[in-house]
């Protein structure tokens, strides 16, 4: 049987972002070490390769990837009030990025299931042009558009259930009809974007699903969301791959967000995403850490999406019960979407 393949790498510890800040080596040290300590057969740990310029490219300007280069000989440099680089940022976002290939590349080639990716620094805020929200490459959008300009697929899913909006990837793949990008996010919160009303542009009109939804949202609201529109959604689209932003800053430990999600909330999560790609693309997918401040609540949350990861996809998934109060929000964003989308 084919194991779930996890990426983890010390060197992810190198990228420094200042003293006090709350996206910190500790995130992977601990993440490693939860993953570690699972010492399951079923595990295969991989070694990240470092992403080529030519990879960073396809969703970042020239000028840009030179100015994160050029901070490598900088003790400090400020991209904005949240994001600070260090002299291994450049080196350790090369292999973030590369550590979600990585993943994806070896499911793509067999080697593996699926993948969990334990990168650093995060990436779904990276605009083109620009770092913001701790972010400097776009790990996930990177990583998508390999699946599409070096494998050749036509529909790849990416949802992010980080506690933030991907305004990165929204960005890179809003005329994309290529990517359908599903997220569900704390609103209003940073960054500001990911509105309902946000759906795409031009050819990428329907292939954008914001899910926005109030503070003090948890399990029971998150997979209904799921059940209702992203699982339907995703069977309609018929991916043949699954990218996971997987930020565990929902979780109701997290300082920086005010959502009430528990590891058991994103192991059912993970449970349904397993399961769609079960359905649509042979079970292929790789989920990559994003954000997520809590040490605790990280490794228990990432300890629930790798159980997930492992088991037999054809576990029953129980309904859940519970979460009207996020019926509104879904009725409207049903109203928004249901003409691209089979709702079911
Ligand atoms: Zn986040």
């Amino acid at each position: 049987m084919l194991k779930t393949g996890v990426v983890a790498d010390r060197r992810y510890l190198k990228h420094f972002a200042g003293r006090a800040h709350p996206e910190r080596p500790q995130r992977a040290e601990v993440m490693i070490e939860m993953a570690e300590s699972l010492r399951r057969p079923d595990l295969k740990f991989m070694t990240p390769r470092d992403a080529t310029p030519e990879e960073i490219e396809s969703c970042h300007t020239p000028d840009y990837i030179a100015t994160v280069a050029r901070t490598a000989s900088l003790d400090r440099f400020d991209f904005d009030p949240d994001t600070h680089s260090s002299r291994d940022t450049y080196e350790t976002a090369l292999l973030s990025a590369g550590g979600v290939l990585t993943a994806v590349e070896a499911v793509m080639d067999g080697a593996v299931a699926n993948g969990f990716a334990i990168v650093r620094p995060p990436g779904h805020h990276a605009l083109p042009n620009r770092a913001m929200g701790f972010c400097f490459f776009n790990n996930v959008a990177i990583a998508a558009k390999w699946l599409i300009e070096s494998r050749g697929l036509k529909r790849v899913m990416i949802v992010d259930w980080d506690v933030h909006h991907g305004n990165g990837l929204q960005d890179i793949f809003y005329e994309s009809p290529e990517v359908l990008y599903v997220s569900t996010h704390q609103f209003p919160h940073y960054p500001g974007t990911g509105s309902l009303h946000e759906i795409g542009y031009g050819a990428g009109v329907g292939f954008t699903v914001n899910l926005p939804m109030p503070a003090e949202f948890g399990d029971a609201e998150y997979l209904r969301v799921f059940d209702r529109l992203i699982v339907p959604i995703g069977r309609h689209f018929n991916p043949e791959f699954i990218l996971v932003s997987s930020g565990f800053d929902a979780h109701f430990r997290d300082e920086l967000a005010q959502m009430r999600v528990t590891e058991a909330g994103f192991g059912a999560m993970a449970r349904r995403v397993k399961r769609l790609a079960a359905e649509c693309c042979g079970g292929r997918m790789v989920a990559a850490l994003e954000g997520g401040y809590d040490l605790e609540a990280i490794a228990e949350s990432g300890r629930a999406v790798i159980d997930e990861f492992g088991r037999d996809a054809d576990e029953p998934i129980r309904p859940d019960d519970g979460g009207d109060r996020v019926m509104p929000m879904i009725e409207r964003a049903a109203q928004n979407v249901g003409r691209f989308w089979n709702l079911g």
